[in-house]
């Protein structure tokens, strides 16, 4: 007799928010199914996008109109991009896939070691720099990217939704770990060339996240991202582990993205939701 296909394989539910009145379940049913819920914070539980907008104002002031609405549309490129499957159709590909040359040109020892560090800023407003003529300096590189966190940090805020979801959980004492990936924050070389110090990463993001999110484990992609396997491994064979002893079964993973978020957790079996609120 044929063996039995025993890889079970979990379809991932949809929301288009985290309002518990949109929840596809019910609160009783959360309880019951649900022992552990890991979540993604940028996009599902942040309102990321005003946040962005408001440090690229700051740029705009900083490097000029030009320059600052460029660093934005190399940013909204890289997001889309990251949320596309490699063999998705998307008009922007070329264009993508060119960007991420340039950012990888930026990071010749980095992208060897870790991977390209697709999320950095000081690559954005260098290749923004290249593209409209400014000049920069490390100091100036690196004071730009201290006032865009800053500025983002300052308007850092959840979604309604998103505050009543985090209450919930609360009331019905299921613990909550957070994923996020990194910042990506490099160092900057006076040739302008970008070196990734994970620890340095860390808590750069480690500090903007504190005042919202304190006393919830965070697991943040320093050194490993969310786009390798490995980022998955260490979260639910380590972190998850240090909080006890949960099933892969009765553990809800949350996410805007289907392929950083979720892909990796719903092959190895777990539930996943996903936020798509467009
Ligand atoms: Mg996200």
């Amino acid at each position: 007799m044929a063996r039995m296909e025993r890889k079970k394989v979990t379809e991932t539910l949809k929301t288009r928010s985290l309002d518990p009145m949109d929840l596809p379940f019910s609160e009783s049913d959360l309880k019951k199914r649900f022992d552990l819920v890991v979540c993604d914070i940028d996009y599902t539980l942040v309102d990321f996008e005003p946040a962005n907008q408001a440090g690229i104002r700051k740029l705009k002031e900083f490097f000029g109109e030009k320059m600052g609405e460029q660093i934005d549309i190399i940013f909204q490129l890289v997001l889309e991009g990251n949320r596309k499957r490699e063999d998705e159709p998307w008009e922007h590909r070329e264009e993508y896939e060119s960007l991420m040359e340039k950012v990888a040109g930026l990071q010749p020892v980095t992208s060897k070691t870790f991977g390209v560090k697709v999320w950095s800023r000081e690559a954005y407003i260098i290749i923004a720099a290249q593209a409209t003529g400014v000049n920069l300096d490390k100091k100036k590189v690196e004071e730009g990217r201290d006032m865009y966190w800053e500025e983002l940090k300052n308007n850092y805020r959840l979604f309604d939704g998103a505050k009543k979801f985090l209450d919930l959980l609360k009331t019905l004492n299921i613990p909550l770990l957070l994923m996020t990936g990194s910042d990506a924050v490099l160092n900057v070389n006076d040739d302008l060339t970008l070196n990734y110090d994970p620890e340095f990463s860390k808590q750069y993001k480690m500090r903007r996240l504190s005042a919202d999110f304190p006393n919830i484990p965070t697991i943040i992609g320093d050194p490993i991202d969310k786009q390798y396997p490995e980022y998955f491994d260490n979260l639910f064979g380590v972190e998850v582990k240090k909080l006890g002893n949960f099933s892969p079964e009765r553990t809800l993973v949350i996410g805007d993205s289907e392929k950083a978020d979720l892909m990796f957790p719903r092959e190895r079996g777990y539930p996943t939701l996903l936020v798509a609120r467009g």
